[in-house]
């Protein structure tokens, strides 16, 4: 496929020690209904990654009012296999009082810590299975203003336990001028509410081209999205995967309509190490000493 770079592409020593440890990435999508999550999900384990096959797990314990589901797919690439897990989580927000929306997500995040601490507590460690979630994609709501009330308790209630990755639902709704504002405002407010997203770490030892790369990429979030499972015909009778308008066709794959391609690398190619050990080395580690400062030990 034209264009397309994934994990099998990393840097050789990641590339290596992951080899090994086998590749586990599981990330979680969090919106309000009817942003397109449940279609930025099909986006992602359709055709580009080549899934060999999809399987819906049993929903995890279902907390009180979202409800979460997951899906995975192994997916291989040049030998190398990589089990990519996507946490869907319906409902959120759609109540009449969505005071604590987050809470059910927050508990589902902290619950795969827990059954991560209660593996390493074990006497047998050598096999340690990875559930938590190393990513999550929060989808804010194209409206051209500023973050709701809702958007903002969220981040605010989850930035301490899991890596944010804001996103601009439905990006094709808006002219590029008002996505481009729009991103200025929400990183304003983030920045108000003092919010922690995802930020990359520079390493010295990375190249003038990785270096470049990686900023091109933190330099698009929050990632303005377009989802779609569908493919359409474009001039020249190509098919691609978009969204049909009088005027045109918006191309999922086109970097020049939207950043879902920007958003795949960074999960799938160049942050995925950075995510997980973001997520061990920080967000897992400081839970685990509160929680035993907690118990007194
Ligand atoms: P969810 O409730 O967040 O899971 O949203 P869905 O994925 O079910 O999408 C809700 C509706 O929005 C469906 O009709 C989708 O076809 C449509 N939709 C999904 N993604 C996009 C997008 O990027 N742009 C536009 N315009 N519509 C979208
Ligand atoms: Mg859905």
């Amino acid at each position: 496929l034209q264009g397309y770079v994934g994990f099998a592409n990393l840097p050789n020593q990641v590339h290596r020690k992951s080899v090994k440890k086998g590749f586990q990435f599981t990330t979680m999508v969090v919106g309000e209904s009817g942003l397109g999550k449940s279609t930025l999900v099909n986006t992602l384990f359709s055709t580009q990654l080549y899934p060999n096959k999809v399987v819906a797990e049993p929903s995890h314990e279902t907390p009180k009012t979202v409800d979460i589901q997951s899906i995975t797919a192994d997916i291989e690439e040049n030998g190398v296999r990589l089990r990519l897990t996507v946490v869907d989580t319906p409902g959120f927000g759609d109540f009449v009082n969505n005071e604590e929306s987050w809470k059910p997500i927050l508990d589902n995040i902290e619950s795969r810590f827990d059954a991560y601490l209660e593996q390493e507590n074990r006497v047998n460690r050598t096999k340690l299975v990875d559930n938590r979630i190393h990513a999550c994609i929060y989808f804010i709501a194209p409206t051209g203003h500023a973050l709701k009330p809702l958007d903002v308790e969220f981040m605010r209630r989850l930035h301490t336990r899991v890596n944010l990755i804001p996103v601009i639902a439905k990006s094709d709704t808006m002219t590029e001028e008002e996505v481009h504002a729009f991103k200025e405002r929400i990183l304003d407010d983030i920045n108000f509410h003092n919010i922690q997203i995802f930020q990359a770490p520079q390493y010295e030892y990375d190249d003038a081209e990785t270096i470049a790369e990686n900023r091109e990429i933190m330099s698009k979030i929050p990632f303005a999205i377009v989802g779609s499972d569908k493919e359409v015909e474009i001039e020249g009778g190509r098919m691609v995967r978009g969204r049909k308008y009088p005027w045109g066709v918006i191309e999922v794959d086109n970097e020049d309509h939207c950043d879902f391609v920007k958003l795949r690398q960074m999960l799938i190619r160049t942050h995925m190490e950075e995510l997980k050990e973001y997520t061990n080395n920080f967000l897992y580690e400081n839970y685990r000493s509160e929680k035993l400062s907690a118990m007194g030990i």
